[in-house]
């Protein structure tokens, strides 16, 4: 999964790139309305976290911006805890707030709860065909039995099972399991994907021709 985090509290962002990297988040750091808004032009991003004051707009502005083209979770994090912003900011389309300070737990716990509300789900646990993937344990099942995924299969995994029936470009596939500062190995995705399907079953994952993967809606 791959979020945005547009904050300019530089020392707040580093900490949230850290924790959140850990739970194995892809995450890009903008500390300006302006590059943000351009980067989700190329990129595709599975979750949005806004901070409202930032230096060369609000926070809102990014908002409408991002909501003419995109339906991803937006989850506004700052310091205004006035009912106004927060009336404001659901309005404009966000769909959760949480005021600074705050529990990195909480957001944790939030940021999952938006996922799984955006792929459809009431739980941690997604299922598709007999495999199981429980997304807060990171494990996997086949049938049954435990199957052991590297971190980038698994993030391959749920990307796919996330949208499934939806056909996943390439670039939107590699930008979820690479951040900007990871460098791409050309076959890499195919590499992956070839191992998702050995270890789970071949017809998981459709190759659609020219343009990239997709999981079948059943
Ligand atoms: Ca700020």
């Amino acid at each position: 999964m791959r979020i945005l985090l547009l904050e300019d509290d530089l020392q707040l962002a580093s900490g949230l790139k850290q924790s959140l990297q850990s739970e194995h988040y892809a995450l890009d750091h903008f500390d300006q309305v302006k590059s943000a808004l351009s980067a989700t032009t190329q990129e595709h991003y599975d979750l949005v976290i806004l901070d409202l004051g930032l230096p060369d707009a609000d926070g809102f502005t990014f908002l409408q911006g991002f909501r003419k083209h995109h339906t991803s979770p937006v989850l506004i994090l700052t310091a205004r805890d006035g009912i106004e912003d927060k009336i404001k900011g659901l309005d404009l389309g966000a769909d959760d707030y949480l005021a600074k300070p705050f529990d990195i737990n909480e957001l944790q716990a939030r940021i999952r709860a938006l996922l799984r509300r955006s792929g459809g789900r009431a739980s941690n646990v997604m299922t598709y065909e007999g495999v199981e993937v429980d997304q807060q344990a990171r494990t996997v099942m086949y049938e049954g039995k435990p199957v052991n995924l590297a971190r980038r299969e698994f993030n391959l995994l749920e990307v796919l099972l996330q949208n499934e029936g939806k056909v996943m470009s390439r670039v939107s596939l590699e930008q979820t399991l690479y951040s900007w500062d990871d460098d791409i190995e050309s076959n890499a995705l195919e590499v992956h994907i070839h191992n998702l399907r050995k270890k789970l079953f071949s017809k998981l994952i459709s190759t659609v021709r020219g343009v990239g993967y997709m999981v079948p809606k059943v």
